[in-house]
């Protein structure tokens, strides 16, 4: 038996009973705070970076955490930024980037990709990204430029995000917030993009009084 199918197993007989209650909740409707899209990576375990529980984030997936621009025709994203906007009506919109992303290496060097052909098409959606690190990019170390990438990339995808009439819709009347974040694997770290300061600054400072509010909400229901 695959280690994943163990784990079912395990789950039904250990996680499940301790949980029971908020299952039996979530039967009955889910009202998650936040669209959340990321990479497919396996190395991106949404629940445990963010502390929550089932419920509580709408999650898409795809790789290289891309939006592509809203058109006519309809896509697994663009059907699932509609339901999440305009039924689930998500207060926060969260495009969470990685660090050693697997399709950003690959959009810096797309003409190593033509036995992937729809992997090569998919990531021509990062292409403003590739632009602005090779324009800026000329004395960055290889490192340093695929970290620039992986930030452009995230900003360009929520500019993309903004093109869906849910979300513009959304956005006109104030009613959902949006979020760029980049989470690194090897130190845990999170980076969340700051309008005003137009750069990107660790979750702790970007959210500081958020967070301050919360934990002290935690500590009086306590
Ligand atoms: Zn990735």
């Amino acid at each position: 038996m695959p280690k994943f199918a163990a784990g079912v197993v395990k789950f039904q007989k250990e996680v499940f009973p301790e949980k029971k209650e908020l299952f039996e909740r979530l039967a009955k409707g889910q009202a998650p705070e936040a669209l959340f899209i990321t990479c497919s990576d396996s190395r991106i375990e949404t629940g445990l970076i963010t502390q929550t529980d089932p419920g509580e984030l709408f999650i898409c997936r795809n790789a290289g955490n891309i939006v592509p621009p809203h058109d006519t025709h309809t896509g697994a994203m663009t059907a699932s930024i509609e339901f999440a906007v305009a039924a689930l009506k998500v207060p926060h919109i969260v495009i969470c980037g990685h660090t050693h992303c697997g399709a950003m290496k690959g959009a810096l060097n797309l003409g190593a990709l033509d036995s992937m052909p729809h992997v090569r098409d998919w990531l021509s959606h990062t292409r403003a990204a590739v632009e602005i690190v090779e324009e800026i990019g000329a004395e960055m170390s290889d490192a340093e430029r695929l970290q620039a990438l992986t930030e452009h990339n995230v900003l360009i995808q929520l500019n993309h995000l903004r093109t869906h009439p849910a979300v513009a819709k959304a956005l006109a009347l104030g009613r959902v917030q949006l979020h760029g974040w980049v989470y690194d694997i090897e130190d845990g770290e999170v980076l969340a993009y700051d309008d005003a300061q137009k750069l990107f600054l660790p979750v702790s400072e970007r959210y500081a009084a958020e967070v301050a509010k919360y934990v002290q909400q935690a500590h009086c229901a306590a």
